[in-house]
């Protein structure tokens, strides 16, 4: 039979759609109890692995030749060749050597960023609800197979393509596969043959997400065979790694280009008329002006920065979905955060319980006993945590934490909870939404119908007009019951109200209208979920770190103000709701948004309005979610956070950083490591640009006054694209300053030099010059040869910046001390590869050919050591001064 049903397979179009559930089944040989863990094997075997083909990533080919792809290249080659027309051999082989050198490290380092992302994304596998023998289990998505039962709920990925046995008020977002946005509804009887995939009501495909209610259908296809897997077009979108910053710096780089090019030109035409050069040295001056002023390795160093970050971040429980975030989070002034599990530890215990005959504390002498038993049974009935019972372990309990803590309530009382559900089988439900707070379930009680509810006590009290005692039900008085409901509320507890209804004939129907009404209140629930310790203690270090805290939960506005209060966001004793927030105009909305600090009973929409209404304010913003509702509000935020653990993959799909903890803390350790990737990126480019500002006006001015050029073009290109870059290199590796997370978010609308820096950029160059060009002459005064001269200057300008990478370790506080100078090692392993680059430059006979350089002595280096030690004294000289400055404004801010 099984031979029958892979030849049905294999027929790529099998309408399922057309056909009954039933027939499905039967077709595909399996059965609603899903199958049996043999079969399951069999069929993987056969079948292979349920994988999407992953997002086409560029071939080599097309990587390496990416790496050409650049105006500077290309001017580099023009150069090339016109060298090569003039007969300088020497000089076309060591531009194009630079050139492939470039594009080498280029391609390995992308390659290495990719493939750290690839990784990162291997994190986040994903997981699929199936029933197989009878037993509902949660499995790695790749191991579905045809035949699987599947089992659909808000908020998840449809692992397969599936037809339909079973949906209640399932809708599914089918814009992955369609480009339509509006959620499909669907329904389980067999549509047309020729239907076109949008209208296909009875299948739900791989890759879309459910947005809405709950269903149940039969695997048909995996992997490749599933509709995404024939949709090629949209899987060979390439991945590419960009930021604003990379494209920002690429921008500057043409523009810089087009500026030095006319610069270059100006300059060989002043040296042709004013000193008689010949065109032919004039064009290499221009070209050795273009390739000094050209930061050629900053591109690299960023993108390396950006990559060891999102290693660094991941192995801190941050996985980063899009790589801008890296960016983005050192800029981030507000956290909106979840509360329940990501700011509590959502270990969740029953604490009290209201019931008509009082307030009954639980785990204490007067436990509440027989006269919790009504709810205790209800409570069995309404939750879907489910129970195993071993002879050897006891029962264990999992599922939603508090759902858990109902159903230990519930067995600390003497309630068989699956002797229970066994008795009262489940008819219908309304599943939990956080937009009407409440869940019911239908069950079949044997002569007629038992309706338990369970929910908010705001949205379940005043669908209640009598509550249960000992002695039958009596009338219920609302206010009274509000009041306990704050009480238990004001000690953090949060809050279940608990309401049934039975009816001895006939059928309730509780789809439709408002939802269940005229049930008779059992009493209220009051569970404790303390706050994370170390969610407090990053809650304080993000204050500290002039980033705002605001909490925002679906739960009661008291019980979310005293967790507050815990938690250090203020001393409010009762969050804005989100009924307050409803009300209110554009401008308190905004005003309440910027002020308050907790935020309550808050659907998903006021979410959306609350990033917008701090967006307006220019807060940068960071949302956490983890529904299926939180998805535009995650789009919407400047860093969307997700939950790896409890959230849905909507919400994950939506995020541009995954918690794998769900934990508060790893926010704020996310933006400590988000500032340092930042503050690296502007060390590097502190660090790159005043070498390229020296050279550029060396030459400039070497042809202006009319002398030789004290560094060749050869030897910029060395400069820049081998020392430069790995001296830089170290800088990306540099541990966070003390003060991180002490001072300010940075301004979203800051420059990438920070002002005031600029100021230090212009000086290191202009002692470079001073000194590359005065070291030249001298030798040149001294009557030295040329290419002795040239050697000599260059060995100056390379010790230049490894002095000056030392300084260049810290932004604002001193290196000139221990931590200064040797915190990092790989600044001390990169300027030992340097010191051994420039020996082999100055004396290994093939780098003498190549960059025409000459052997020096002992003096010499003497010489250019001396030099070139002073810019230390500039660069911290310099941050000494701003740090008085800083010290003098902050004064008088005071007074
Ligand atoms: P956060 O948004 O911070 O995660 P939360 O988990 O309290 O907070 P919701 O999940 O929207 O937010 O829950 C809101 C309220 O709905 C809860 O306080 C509780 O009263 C009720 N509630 C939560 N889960 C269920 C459930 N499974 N069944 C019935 N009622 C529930």
């Amino acid at each position: 039979m099984a031979g029958d049903n892979g030849a049905n397979l294999r027929e790529a179009e099998t309408a399922w759609h057309a056909q009954t559930a039933e027939a499905t089944l039967s077709g595909l040989a399996t059965s609603a109890d899903g199958l049996e863990p043999a079969e399951v094997e069999t069929r993987l075997e056969r079948y292979g692995e349920n994988r999407q083909r992953p997002p086409r990533r560029r071939s080599r080919l097309e990587r390496l030749a990416s790496q050409f792809h650049n105006l500077l290249i290309y001017l580099l080659l023009l150069a090339a060749m016109i060298t090569a027309a003039l007969g300088h051999w020497i000089d076309t082989g060591v531009i194009i050597a630079v050139v492939v050198i470039n594009a080498v490290i280029g391609y390995i380092q992308e390659g290495k960023a990719e493939t750290a992302m690839a990784a990162i994304r291997g994190l986040l596998a994903p997981e699929a609800s199936v029933r197989r023998g009878g037993q509902r289990q949660n499995i790695d998505a790749t191991r579905v197979v045809p035949g699987d039962i599947l089992i659909l709920e808000p908020g998840a990925k449809v692992a397969a393509d599936v037809r339909l046995i079973t949906a209640r008020g399932l809708a599914v977002d089918e814009s992955a596969l369609t480009g339509e946005s509006v959620p499909v509804n669907k329904q389980v009887d067999a549509v047309a043959a020729n239907a076109g995939l949008g209208d296909r009501l009875s299948m739900a495909f791989a890759g879309t997400l459910v947005t809405a209610g709950e269903g149940v259908g039969v695997v048909v296809a995996t992997a490749e065979q599933t509709q995404l897997g024939r949709v090629t077009e949209m899987l060979a979108q390439v991945e590419t790694l960009t930021t604003p910053l990379l494209r920002h710096l690429d921008r500057l780089g043409r523009q810089l280009a087009v500026i030095i090019v006319a610069t270059g030109a100006l300059t060989a035409l002043a040296g042709v008329l004013l000193h008689g050069f010949s065109p032919v040295a004039m064009f290499m001056a221009a070209v050795g002006l273009a390739v000094a002023a050209i930061p050629e390795g900053l591109p690299a160093i960023v993108t390396i920065t950006l990559a060891l970050g999102v290693r660094r971040l991941a192995a801190r429980n941050a996985i980063v979905r899009r790589l801008p975030a890296v960016e983005t989070l050192g800029a981030v002034t507000v956290i909106c955060s979840d509360k329940t599990g990501t700011l509590t530890r959502n270990e969740m215990t029953v604490q009290e319980l209201q019931l008509a005959d009082g307030l009954h504390t639980v785990g204490d002498a007067a436990a509440p006993g027989g006269a919790a038993m009504p709810l205790a049974r209800a409570v069995a009935l309404c939750t879907d945590a489910a129970v195993q019972r071993d002879q050897a372990a006891g029962i264990g309990i999992s599922g939603d934490p508090m759902e858990v803590a109902l159903l230990h309530l519930a067995e600390s009382v003497g309630v068989d909870v699956e002797d229970w559900r066994t008795r009262y089988p489940r008819v219908d439900s309304i599943p939990f939404d956080s937009g009407h707070r409440y869940m019911a379930t239908l069950h079949d009680s044997g002569q007629g119908q038992w309706l338990v509810v369970k929910g908010a006590p705001e949205a379940v009290v005043p669908r209640c007009d009598r509550v249960l005692t000992d002695s039958g039900t009596v009338a219920l008085d609302e206010q009274a019951w509000h009041r306990h409901a704050e009480q238990m509320a004001a000690r953090g507890l949060r809050l279940l109200a608990v309401a049934e209804r039975r009816s001895d004939d006939g059928t309730m129907a509780i789809h439709g209208g408002d939802g269940p009404t005229a049930l008779v209140l059992i009493g209220l629930v009051a569970i404790i979920d303390p706050p994370r310790p170390e969610a407090i203690a990053a809650v304080a270090a993000s204050q500290r770190a002039g980033i705002q805290v605001k909490m925002i939960t679906g739960d009661h506005a008291v019980t979310a103000a005293a967790i507050g209060r815990q938690l250090g966001l203020g001393d409010e004793t009762r969050g804005v709701t989100g009924d307050e927030l409803e009300a209110m105009d554009d401008d308190t909305f905004r005003r309440t948004a910027r002020e308050r600090k907790v935020f309550a009973r808050v659907s998903p929409a006021h979410k959306l309005r609350l990033v917008e209404a701090l967006q307006s304010d220019a807060h940068v913003v960071a949302m956490t979610g983890d529904g299926v509702n939180d998805a535009p509000a995650l789009k919407r935020a400047d860093v969307g956070v997700s939950m790896g653990r409890g959230g849905t993959d909507a919400a994950r799909e939506s995020s541009e950083i995954v918690l794998a903890d769900d934990n508060f803390a790893t926010i704020e350790a996310a933006i400590h490591e988000g500032r340092v990737i930042y503050d690296n990126i502007v060390k590097s480019i502190l660090f790159i640009l005043p070498t390229n500002a020296a050279q550029a006006l060396l030459l400039v001015i070497a042809v202006l006054v009319g002398i030789m050029l004290p560094v060749t073009p050869v030897q910029i290109l060395w400069v820049n694209m081998i020392t430069a870059v790995t001296l830089a290199l170290a800088l990306a590796f540099e541990p966070a300053e003390d003060d991180v997370m002490a001072r300010p978010p940075r301004s979203a609308a800051a420059t990438l030099i920070p002002s005031g820096m600029g100021v230090r950029v212009l000086l290191v160059a202009a002692l470079m010059l001073a000194g590359t060009l005065a070291v030249f002459l001298r030798e040149q005064a001294l009557g030295r040869d040329l290419a002795e001269a040239r050697t000599l200057a260059v060995n100056t300008l390379v010790l230049f910046e490894v002095w000056y990478l030392f300084s260049a370790r810290r932004l604002q506080t001193s290196a000139l001390n221990r931590s200064g100078l040797s915190g990092n090692r790989y600044v001390l392993l990169s300027i030992a590869v340097i010191i051994v680059a420039q020996l082999a430059f100055t004396y290994a006979p093939p780098m003498q050919v190549l960059f025409d350089t000459r052997p020096i002595g002992a003096s010499d280096w003497l010489l250019a050591l001396v030099v070139s030690l002073p810019v230390v004294v500039v660069a911290e000289g310099h941050k000494a001064w701003q740090r008085r400055c800083h010290r003098r404004s902050a004064e008088s801010m005071r007074s």
